[in-house]
């Protein structure tokens, strides 16, 4: 089996995410795409994160007409902060030692790689599909071996920008599913600053 995994807050998931894990699905010929919503994240403040719950609610929303996507809980159960090197352990041991695992980031991800936990084993246990914007300048990083580099038309939407939009009242069809918009409006979710951890 070839696993694509792709972590994130998703607060609240969009197409930028969707787009990255369809194309990365595809260009890699991955076996299914696990999108994992973590508890805590460790570079990330919190004063904005919704539930785990909700998170993971928008994002089952988000992948049920996709057969090819499916969403774990094992960060939001494990609790705490959520490590990917954990993350990675459960999903070799739970798909076999003959699975390969591939994890799939953006960008901004890939220059923060050197800080996440214990990367030297990480990127002995998987390796990284990263989505870059076409013509990209790429600087080397000690990590580019176990880099695949996929280059996708840049989507600028954020969920910081999606929230924004919220709180102030704007418009954020198109940005993401219309089933997960209608979740936020009905869950009254980032109308205001709050920490539901
Ligand atoms: P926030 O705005 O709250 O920081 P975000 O939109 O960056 O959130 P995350 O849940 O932190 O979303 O992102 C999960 C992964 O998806 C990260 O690896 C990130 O680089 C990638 N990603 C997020 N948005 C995009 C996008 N528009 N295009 C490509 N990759 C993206």
């Amino acid at each position: 089996m070839r696993i694509g995994i792709i972590g994130g807050t998703f607060n609240p998931i969009h197409y930028g995410h969707l787009f990255i894990a369809s194309e990365a699905k595809q260009s890699f010929d991955l076996d299914r795409v696990i999108f994992v919503p973590c508890h805590q994240p460790p570079h990330k403040g919190d004063s904005e994160l919704a539930g785990g719950d909700d998170r993971y609610r928008m994002v089952l929303l988000a992948v049920e007409s996709n057969p090819d996507f499916v969403v774990s809980s094992a960060e939001l159960d494990r609790g705490g902060k959520s490590y990917s090197i954990e993350t990675v352990d459960e999903f070799q041991e739970k798909y076999g030692a003959d699975s390969r695992i591939y994890f799939i980031i953006g960008m901004d991800s890939l220059n923060e790689l050197s800080t996440w936990k214990d990367i030297k084993k990480l990127v002995g246990k998987c390796r990284f599909i990263v989505a870059v914007r076409p013509n990209w300048e790429r600087e080397r990083s000690p990590w580019d071996e176990v880099c695949h580099l996929m280059e996708i038309p840049g989507l600028e939407i954020s969920s910081t920008d999606i929230r924004n939009r919220v709180k102030s009242g704007r418009s954020i069809k198109y940005l993401l599913p219309e089933v997960v918009e209608e979740y936020i409006y009905d869950h009254r979710l980032y109308k205001k600053e709050t920490s539901t951890l």
